[in-house]
């Protein structure tokens, strides 16, 4: 056993506690959401400078589960799991970027994106399904008749799910909107040998459905109103912090969508603050889709009221959601964090990852949406210019190749590509090919002008 202990609540406070190996989702009395809440009396009994010593240690290093940037915060996480049942790809420990050019050409002197996609799966949902699928592993392991675990998706939850889950030999079931996912985030749980079912309706109807599949107590859900994900999310904040020698950013922008993830990030900010490693919070901007943005409309409302949207078509196909499951987390992080939310339209998401992909990265199309906010706030004075920022980019920008290929030959509908580079045909002649890279050498000079100001 552990000394360290962590349950969920009713996030509205109803007094009810249950074990994070229960199979529940929602409280009995109001039927909101749960939180895990850690007893941070026990945590405390260890200092803030022992907590940093601890995670340094472990950090990157062999010792399973521990090197996962997850599992070496797991007293933080779901302190008593046994680790032979811990289902970990070595997750976290992504690059934390310099984006120096980048910053250069918005302003921010010092700007750092944080590269979640560079991972096992290819996105941040790898913190939060480690967490999941080793608590399922758990409760089978404590005799719970589960059979499989099961998620709606937009893409990246279900590659994350059906990895894990062939990871841990625990069959996994996706429901995805047909038509609404990339290729590249299809073929994943393919490959994996997960049930793919593609439903003739949106991210919202498969959420519906499966919430209704998973009333089966043999049917785990895996979805992100189940907080066990939110608590390994939640290490995104603490790894960044670490990589910045324990000093905390001025602000935080990150793509949101059902907003568990703006919440993971909250919490895991909050428990650093609780438990002494750091002074100070950072504010944090929510970026969405201008074609899916309830949250945003929100926000206009000073959270007054909120309205789900049908959510638009958007290239930012993981954020293509109108109705937030963790709409009420995301506002009471937003008001803990002094926070913002701003919007992005297709043509801005879309030429303002090109932008930052030309002084090197490879942008997905929701860091896009964080980029072109980014910028908007800057543009705004929200954020100065001397304000140390990190942008959470949430993908791979491979897993978007088709359509980062179609903006770069100009065949987006509805959109003009300000910075498409496309191919040139040129004859197997030396004379032609010099030729083709004297007018690029003479291009480029101009190229560094048009991706200023
Ligand atoms: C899931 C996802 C998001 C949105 O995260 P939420 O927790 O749904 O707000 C953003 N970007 C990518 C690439 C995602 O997969
Ligand atoms: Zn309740």
């Amino acid at each position: 056993m552990s000394e360290y202990s962590a349950w969920f609540e009713c996030i509205n406070g109803c007094p009810t506690h249950f074990g994070l190996t229960e199979v529940i989702y929602r409280c009995p009395e109001c039927g909101d959401l749960l939180d895990v809440h850690h007893d941070l009396a026990a945590l405390r009994r260890r200092s803030a400078a022992a907590w940093i010593k601890l995670f340094e240690q472990r950090y990157r290093r062999n010792e399973f589960p521990f090197g996962s940037g997850v599992w070496g915060k797991k007293e933080w996480v779901i302190p008593f799991l046994d680790n032979e049942n811990i289902v970990s790809t070595y997750e976290g420990g992504t690059n934390l970027m310099w984006a120096d050019r980048y910053g250069k050409l918005l302003g921010v002197e010092d700007l750092w994106v944080k590269m979640c996609g560079n991972s096992h799966t290819g996105s941040f949902k790898d913190l939060g399904m480690t967490v999941l699928v080793s608590a399922v592993k758990q409760m089978i392991a404590n005799g719970k008749p589960i059979t499989a675990i099961a998620c709606a998706s937009t893409g990246d939850t279900s590659a994350a799910l059906a990895n894990y889950g062939a990871a841990a030999g625990i069959p996994a079931v996706v429901l995805l909107p047909k038509d609404k996912v990339s290729p590249a985030q299809l073929v994943q749980p393919l490959a994996n040998g997960a049930l793919v079912l593609s439903l003739d309706t949106d991210f919202d109807g498969c959420m519906a459905i499966v919430q209704e599949i998973t009333h089966d107590p043999e049917i785990y859900l895996a979805n992100s109103m189940n907080s066990l994900r939110i608590e390994g999310q939640k290490t995104v904040s603490i790894e960044l912090v670490q990589q910045f020698d324990w000093e905390v950013p001025d602000w935080v922008v990150i793509p949101g969508g059902n907003l568990g993830n703006v919440s993971a990030l909250g919490k895991g900010f909050q428990i650093m603050y609780d438990l002494g490693l750091i002074q100070k919070l950072p504010r944090i901007a929510v970026a969405q889709a201008a074609n899916a943005n309830p949250l945003y409309l929100a926000y206009q409302t000073g959270f007054e009221t909120f309205e789900p949207v049908r959510a638009q078509s958007t290239l930012a196909s993981a954020i293509q959601i109108g109705n937030p499951v963790s709409y009420k987390r995301a506002v009471k992080a937003l008001k803990n964090f002094d926070g913002v939310v701003e919007q992005a339209t297709e043509q801005e998401l879309a030429d303002e990852a090109a932008r930052a992909d030309r002084t090197g990265m490879f942008n997905c199309p929701h860091t896009g949406v964080a980029l072109a906010a980014l910028r908007k706030l800057v543009d705004r004075k929200v954020i100065r210019s001397d304000q140390r920022v990190v942008v959470i980019s949430t993908a791979h920008g491979l897993k978007f190749a088709n359509q980062k290929i179609a903006y770069h030959l100009n065949e987006l509908p509805g959109i003009d590509s300000t910075y498409h580079n496309s191919p040139v045909e040129v004859a197997a002649d030396l004379g032609k090919v010099k030729d083709a890279i004297r007018r690029f050498a003479e291009k480029s000079t101009l190229m560094e002008d048009s991706g200023g100001r």
